[in-house]
């Protein structure tokens, strides 16, 4: 998910670390370092300026230079910032799907994984949290996409709203909330529709839906292999229709990692999961410390 990162930070941290004795010059010079394979990796500018100025705070100065193992010690500062820049408020795979039936919307653009991670995540609620689940298919522009999702459905026992032809989008989504509720289903999710970019249209049509769906859950669904145009799409959801965690798919691909630091510093919104594959059981919650720990190898 990291590696080119990951084997970049630890050409600096090695060197760091054989070196014994470190001035402050030397931890400046390692930080340029990673300062560029931030920027390499899509890390956005800001993000990686903040980081690298944190660090260099903690990093410079009496206590960690004269230290008997300073290079370790920057490491560390390095992976505790790291676990910073990545956290988000709450538990990372923690939904609210209290009170049922609870609605879910799911968000995004067009191939960004948006209807495999619905069904992947139903598939986690329905066998880790024992939830019963409704999924719906609201893209009424593209039968091929209902049909995917119905297919999904049945390939891990989740259920999915029938299809109704001609019905608008917010005419599925109350559909889906009433049978939600005589269903007695613990959670119903609604699959949008996506569009190649955000447009007007996309944005009025989903906005119509959460209105009526009043969701616990808004999760963007969005590609992590497009880095910073990644977390673009994720201010532009927010800020229109307010998402409340974002999934970073494809993170199984070789990935610069950029989209995943930089998210929450961005848009202050976590990220709830990252997809791994394009199998139902590649959903991961988003660790924080697990993740930072992955990135220093
Ligand atoms: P949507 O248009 O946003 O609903 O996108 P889809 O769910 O149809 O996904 C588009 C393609 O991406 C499909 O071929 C999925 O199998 C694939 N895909 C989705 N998530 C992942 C992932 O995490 N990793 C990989 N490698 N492929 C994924």
């Amino acid at each position: 998910m990291f590696e080119n990162l990951s084997e970049r930070l630890s050409g600096v941290f090695d060197r760091l670390t054989k070196q014994g004795a470190l001035s402050d010059e030397d931890v400046k010079t390692a930080l340029r370092e990673v300062r560029v394979a931030l920027l390499e990796a899509d890390v956005s500018l800001p993000v990686a300026r903040d980081f690298v100025k944190a660090v260099q705070d903690k990093a410079t100065g009496q206590a960690v230079t004269k230290s008997v193992t300073p290079g370790q010690q920057v490491v560390k500062i390095v992976h505790d910032a790291l676990i910073d820049v990545l956290r988000g408020e709450g538990e990372p795979g923690h939904l609210k799907v209290d009170n049922p039936p609870a609605p879910i919307l799911m968000v995004g653009l067009q191939g960004g994984g948006k209807t495999t991670t619905t069904a992947k995540l139903a598939k986690r609620l329905k066998e880790k949290d024992g939830k019963r689940v409704l999924m719906a298919s609201l893209d009424v522009n593209r039968p091929a996409a209902m049909e995917q999702l119905a297919i999904l459905g049945l390939q891990i026992g989740v259920d999915t709203l029938p299809i109704v032809k001609g019905e608008d989008p917010v005419a599925i989504a109350k559909r889906a909330k009433t049978q939600a509720g005589l269903g007695g289903y613990d959670v119903y999710m609604l699959d949008t529709a996506g569009r190649l970019s955000i447009d007007e249209e996309l944005m009025s049509q989903v906005e119509a839906v959460r209105n009526v769906a009043n969701p616990r859950e808004t999760l963007l669904v969005v590609d992590g292999l497009t880095g910073q145009d990644a977390v673009h799409t994720a201010e532009n959801f927010d800020e229109r229709i307010g998402i409340t965690g974002v999934v970073l798919t494809r993170m199984d691909g070789d990935g610069r990692g950029g989209a995943a630091l930089s998210m929450r510093a961005v848009t202050g919104k976590p990220i709830r999961y990252v997809g791994l594959g394009e199998k139902m059981d590649a959903l991961e919650t988003f660790e924080p410390d697990r993740i930072a720990g992955r990135i220093l190898g």
